[in-house]
């Protein structure tokens, strides 16, 4: 059949509804793009005049016309469908398993998909700590307080607490004050040994306990209508 005649002049498809004719310039465009309205807009002419839908007419030769085409393209619609079940019909496992596959198919890329995100997440972290990591190892010469601290000097005053103390020599009086030196010493050391870090904390935040994988991810989503 012949369908240049079929062919809606505003969406420039073949009539999509029922034909109808403009009044007064003749247009034939599909009655749908009226919605609901009682009057449009002829966008086809210059002067863009007003089209009550009432003024405009259908005609019995297009109609028909277009009828002859939708019933023509039913049947071979029909038979497209009555083909594809013939088919399924000798195999219907094998579609079973094509239309699971399709899902699968897609939550298989869903899932290379999340996990390209998680995978840049955790690269980035990675890289992050690299550059730190080599950082510290180069700038090790400007660690002052981790190379100015006076091990020895160190050492031998503790040794000096302690020495006095197993003897028991330490006067109750000082008793306090060495305490205090042995708790300033320890930090002078935790900070010298912190220094090679630049003295910074590093952690990584837990995980959000509260996530909703189900939303984040994607869930099956199983829908009994299928219209
Ligand atoms: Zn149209
Ligand atoms: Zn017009």
């Amino acid at each position: 059949m012949e369908t240049y005649d079929l062919k809606c002049v505003q969406c420039n498809k073949i009539f999509q509804s029922t034909p109808i004719t403009l009044a007064p310039c003749g247009w034939v465009i599909c009655s749908h793009h009226f919605g609901d309205f009682s009057e449009i807009t002829c966008i086809l002419c210059q002067d863009r005049h007003h089209v009550k839908k009432s003024d405009c007419v259908v005609i019995k030769t297009i109609e028909n016309k277009y009828a002859k085409y939708k019933l023509q393209q039913s049947i071979s619609e029909l038979e497209l469908d009555l083909e594809k079940f013939k088919s399924i019909k000798q195999d219907p496992i094998n579609h079973v398993n094509e239309f699971i596959n399709q899902i699968k198919n897609k939550v298989c890329l869903q899932k290379d998909n999340i996990q390209l995100l998680v995978d840049f997440h955790f690269d980035k972290i990675h890289q992050k700590l690299k550059s730190t990591q080599t950082e510290c190892q180069e700038s090790l010469s400007e660690k002052s307080k981790f190379n100015n601290l006076d091990f020895n000097g160190l050492k031998d005053k503790v040794d000096l607490i302690e020495l006095m103390f197993e003897h028991k020599i330490t006067k109750p009086e000082n008793l306090k004050k060495d305490s205090k030196s042995i708790e300033e010493f320890k930090k002078e050391i935790k900070e010298a040994i912190e220094d090679l870090t630049d003295g910074k904390l590093y952690t990584i935040t837990p995980m959000d306990q509260d996530m909703d994988f189900r939303n984040l991810f994607g869930k099956l989503k199983i829908i009994n209508d299928m219209n």
